[in-house]
């Protein structure tokens, strides 16, 4: 392991650092201390994850110090504590330029990744640091559920109604054990990847998808995958709080197309088929209507459940758009594995 000091900050590096290394880290902290948004490149296998993770980790850890010794400073009232270390040497890594800033909180790390396998290399390399922060990893049900019954739902929409069924009813038992697990030293201390959590649910009988939960509220260093950052709907579902937080997007260059894919849909020709067929359902269903002598206006369509009433040229008029965006779609020669691409 090896200290270096780069912007007043003291790094341990688990090896004596490149000059390119020593260079990104320099610049992640002065981004940190500026308050600033970087955008930082470096060639493949130059390290950045570790980079990343130390230069970052270290100035939380100098800023937990400083605001710390303000603390102390507010309460000594001008005393120094230390005869021979004042105060003011603790450095001013919490202040912004000149102007003392007082700061009640130190900024969680928000750090995100494309996939999960991502995160738990990234994971892995800071089990390699000598940085031992709090962690939580984000994940779905999909991935942290142990309870076979949810498990072996066919959808993951159904999997999520039957554990939140569950929940409401506490009849899952490995939700009723996570108030009391997640306080466990083990767990607590302990860095643990979406793999590790569920081995520790399956060992303690505990569910870890809300353990992960409740260890996001004291976590230093929150891990996610981008979606859940990028996705205002999965974002307010795992209640990720930006603000004032340190975000980290690792390989940034996938961030355009998980924008891309959290606004976008499949809209398949079995889809438009469907409609179409649903729509000569209601025609059916009027004519039926009508013969039994009610008005056109008066049509209900609760009769299908759907609690909306529409008159019969809005109907023809939605079938004849369902008509000519499938006469449409079938005109273009989609090349079987490529696809084509057209302008929105
Ligand atoms: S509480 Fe946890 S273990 Fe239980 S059903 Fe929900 S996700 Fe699965």
């Amino acid at each position: 392991m090896t200290s270096l000091t780069l912007k007043g900050v003291t790094v341990n590096f688990p090896f004596v650092p490149y000059e390119c290394q020593k260079d990104y880290m320099s610049k992640v902290i002065e981004c940190l201390q500026e308050k600033a948004n970087g955008v930082l490149e470096s060639p493949t296998g130059t390290g950045k994850t570790l980079c990343l993770l130390c230069a970052t980790l270290a100035w939380r850890e100098r800023f937990k110090d400083t605001i710390s010794a303000r603390k102390i400073t507010e309460r000594l009232k001008g005393e120094e504590m230390f005869a021979n270390t004042p105060l003011s040497s603790w450095g001013t890594a919490a202040t912004d330029g000149d102007t003392p800033t007082y700061y009640t909180d130190v900024p969680k790390i928000i750090y995100a990744s494309r996939t999960h396998s991502q995160l738990a290399q990234v994971i892995k390399e800071l089990k390699n640091t000598s940085y031992k922060p709090k962690v939580c990893v984000l994940g779905s049900r999909e991935q942290l559920c142990i309870n076979p019954e949810v498990m072996k739902q066919q959808s993951n929409h159904l999997k999520v109604h039957s554990c939140r069924a569950k929940v409401s009813t506490r009849s899952c038992v490995y939700y009723n054990n996570v108030e009391e697990k997640s306080t466990d030293k083990e767990l607590v201390n302990s860095v643990l990847d979406v793999e590790d959590l569920v081995k520790f649910g399956n060992k303690q009988r505990v569910c870890p998808y809300y353990l992960s939960r409740s260890l996001k509220q004291q976590a230093d260093i929150v891990f996610t995958p981008y979606n859940y950052l990028l996705d205002p709907k999965s974002r307010r579902a795992h209640n990720i709080e930006l603000n004032g937080a340190v975000v980290i997007f690792d390989e940034a260059h996938n961030v355009e197309k998980t924008c891309e894919e959290s606004t976008s849909f499949d809209l398949t020709p079995y889809d438009v088929a469907s409609a179409i067929t649903a729509v000569d359902r209601l025609l059916a269903e009027q004519a039926k209507e009508a013969s039994h002598g009610d008005t056109v206006s008066d049509f209900n369509m609760e009769s299908l459940n759907s609690g909306l009433k529409l008159e019969l040229a809005t109907i023809a008029k939605i079938k004849q758009i369902l008509l000519d965006l499938e006469t449409v779609i079938d005109s273009y020669d989609v090349p079987n594995e490529v696809g084509i691409t057209k302008p929105g």
